[in-house]
């Protein structure tokens, strides 16, 4: 039976592996339903091929020029506009499966949204569980929704997982690669360009979390995003630095063996898991060719060149809105970096200072409103 999907985010990086991933499944997977940011050419593109029912962009302007770019004799989906629209995408009656992939706190309303209709949610924005984890988490069990994580380290985690039963668990391993700086010398931190940020040594993504990946901040949220995952507590989720990206993460069970995960450094692995668990179909994607990496090396993270993974479990251990917080300020400092406002090292200096600003007055989240209050709080602190 073909299941009908559809894709927050479509013209981005996760967005366009999700399409090769239904390229490869014709007979199982449709798109329904698209959502783009202002990326109009890509998406009408998308809209020429995939024929979906309803799609979506930021503004009203950006639909009329999708409407243009799609010409008379063109496809005619409804289009859809602003948030309303990304939660029209997001909770399609015919859709079984959403991809969320929008960057950042955007996607965390229409996440929100899909799991209360019900809906199978692949989550590949981790800025969603981190602010707002026991709320997404909670909505998925009380509406019948379902959260299978498409960032490809908790995706490994799922697959390990499957290997026991929750008592005989000890802990999550995550795999980082330790980015372009693992072997950088600290002094030269300072001369640290957007380019250099940007050149990620194993994996092809997005600006957001490429910058993450060089801070390493981004395992600190994968951390978080373990946390409300699997439901285990920061001192049973360890990191792990493996540069060649190959396993993609480890759970150790009780009596000490370890189960890994491992494949190619592709997206769609991830992806095709999400879509089609729990069956595993034959699938056309590049081979992992042991014989040829020949090696795999792991080394312990160095805290002194990555203070953000120590950051990241501060604001864990803390709870409430500290978690929240900490993903809102690092947003808005990579933003800063990316514009070439503020140099690498302020990053994190940006982010702590605002969490240790927080804590002092950190608070329970129960609604979105909460978490969306203290989101903004932190976005004009971390702008400050
Ligand atoms: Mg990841």
């Amino acid at each position: 039976m073909t299941r009908k999907i559809s894709i927050l985010g479509s013209t981005g990086s996760i967005g366009q592996s999700t399409l090769g991933v239904v390229d490869a499944f014709p007979e199982l997977l449709e798109v329904t339903a698209l959502s783009a940011g202002r990326n109009v050419e890509i998406l009408a593109e998308q809209v020429k091929k995939y024929r979906p029912s309803l799609v979506s962009l930021r503004s009203s302007e950006d639909a009329r020029r999708l409407e243009a770019f799609l010409g008379p004799g063109g496809p005619r989906p409804e289009i859809a506009w602003g948030e309303e629209g990304a939660e029209a995408v997001a909770t399609h009656p015919e859709v079984h499966s959403v991809i969320a992939a929008i960057v950042g706190a955007a996607g965390i309303a229409p996440v929100h949204k899909a799991l209360l209709a019900g809906k199978r949610v692949g989550i590949a924005n981790k800025e969603v569980l981190v602010a707002a984890g026991d709320i997404m988490t909670a909505a998925a069990r009380d509406h019948g929704g379902e959260i299978l994580p498409v960032d490809s380290e908790h995706n490994a985690v799922h697959q390990a997982l499957r290997c026991g039963g929750e008592k005989e668990v000890e802990r999550i391993i995550l795999t980082a690669s330790g980015g372009p700086f693992l072997t950088r010398e600290l002094s030269s931190f300072d001369s640290i360009t957007i380019e250099g940020a940007l050149a990620h040594p194993t994996w092809k993504m997005g600006n957001k979390i490429s910058i993450d990946s060089a801070t390493m901040m981004n395992k600190g949220l994968e951390v978080i995003e373990a946390h409300h995952l699997f439901g285990f507590e920061a001192d049973r989720i360890d990191i792990l630095i493996h540069p060649q990206s190959i396993v993609h993460s480890m759970v150790e069970f009780v009596d000490g063996s370890i189960m890994a995960q491992l494949s190619t450094t592709d997206m769609k692995f991830p992806i095709q898991y999400a879509l089609l668990f729990p069956e595993r179909t034959p699938a056309p994607f590049a081979r992992l060719d042991l014989s040829r990496i020949r090696r795999l090396d792991f080394l312990d993270v160095e805290h002194e060149r990555f203070p953000a993974v120590e950051l990241a479990y501060t604001a864990l251990r803390e709870g409430g809105s500290a978690p929240a917080v900490l993903n809102a300020a690092n947003e808005v400092a990579v933003s800063r970096f990316l514009h070439g406002e503020i140099p690498f090292t302020s990053i994190v200096e940006i982010v702590r200072a605002v969490l240790e600003r927080h804590l002092p007055r950190k608070a329970n989240v129960t609604s979105l409103e909460d978490v969306l209050g203290w989101d903004e709080w932190a976005r004009g602190e971390a702008r400050a």
